[in-house]
């Protein structure tokens, strides 16, 4: 049907999320050991902007889940939603700031297709991976510290059930991410979700990445790309502007920030935006601009706890 083409075209995302980051990495834009073994070839060169783009695209996340688990001291929990083939738990393990516990939730193709690499790492003989990776029946994983569920996020019954499966514990601090991953649904369907968590959850962050300004003439052509591909972009219509991260004003988040990503990037450490800047050189610093202004991070915070989550930002 032509629903199932467009949650095809979605699932299909995620390899280029991980292609570009593969891309990134091989020219030294930050590192990561582990997208290697979900994205096998490093694929045809990226133009510098694209690079310089998913930069601080990372680095902006990382800021702000660093954040949160110094802030909430990593007796916490983190829920990536719709995590694609996404290494932050990987990155969390070995820079030795864990939470309690990890849970990824993607559609089920894409978390068997997930848990397959995963179980080419053991072959690998990477040891430690044992210790994060105990029972995997083919569609879910689940560990002490890491839990990778399949369930589509339109869901919430069958998606709060799954959770609960796992054990997660809603009075433990969770952070929620989603990264280029609302823009696939409704604008109801996301509104749900976000307000699903504020209700479940008195003690959370929720930080949002997506495409927002897709009213002019450069985000049309974006949206055209995606299209082009049959994408089901749903909830492309509430991106308008920062305004539409209204979505985050419902009853429930205490406090709601948003900045689009030439902000973000003119913020992150100077230092390391130098060197990545010298890793490539851009002739057309305009388009970089442009493609910045065309992504946001939006945070939410509710802290029940008081652990001054609110604090939180760049
Ligand atoms: N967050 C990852 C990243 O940034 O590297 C992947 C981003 S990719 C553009 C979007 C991801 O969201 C895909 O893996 C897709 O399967 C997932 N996704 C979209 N809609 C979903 C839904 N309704 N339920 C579960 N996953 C969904």
């Amino acid at each position: 049907t032509d629903s199932d083409t467009a949650d095809e075209a979605v699932r299909a995302t995620c390899d280029d999320a991980s292609t570009c980051k593969r891309f990134a990495t091989s020219k030294g834009y930050w590192t990561d050991l582990y997208v290697q073994y979900f994205v096998r070839q490093i694929g045809e060169r990226k133009a510098p902007e694209i690079n310089r783009g998913y930069y601080g695209r990372v680095r902006g996340m990382n800021l702000l889940i660093d954040a949160f688990l110094k802030k909430t001291q990593c007796d916490c929990q983190v829920v990536n939603l719709g995590a694609g083939l996404d290494t932050t738990f990987w990155r969390l393990k070995d820079e030795n700031i864990m939470p309690k516990k990890f849970f990824e939730v993607d559609f089920p193709m894409i978390v068997a297709r997930k848990i397959h690499h995963i179980n080419d790492l053991f072959h690998c003989n990477l040891s430690l991976v044992q210790l994060y990776v105990s029972l995997t029946d083919g569609h879910s994983l689940d560990s002490d510290r890491y839990c990778i569920i399949g369930a589509d996020l339109r869901d919430l019954p069958a998606l709060e059930e799954k959770l609960k499966k796992f054990q997660i514990n809603p009075e433990l601090p969770t952070l929620f991410l989603s990264e280029c991953v609302l823009v696939y649904m409704t604008s109801e369907q996301s509104s749900k979700l976000v307000n699903w968590v504020a209700d479940t959850f008195p003690t959370t962050m929720f930080i949002n990445y997506e495409q927002v300004n897709m009213n002019d003439r450069f985000g049309q052509i974006m949206i055209e790309n995606l299209q082009r591909r049959q994408c089901n972009l749903a909830g492309v219509d509430v991106c308008q502007s920062l305004d539409s991260q209204e979505r985050f004003l419902s009853a429930g988040w205490e406090s709601v920030n948003a900045l689009d990503m030439m902000t973000v990037y003119s913020v992150l450490p100077r230092e390391d935006v130098t060197r990545i800047e010298r890793l490539e050189f851009l002739d057309e610093r305009e388009l970089l601009q442009q493609l910045l202004q065309h992504y946001c991070i939006c945070w939410a915070v509710k802290d029940k706890l008081s652990l001054g989550l609110s604090q939180i930002g760049f």
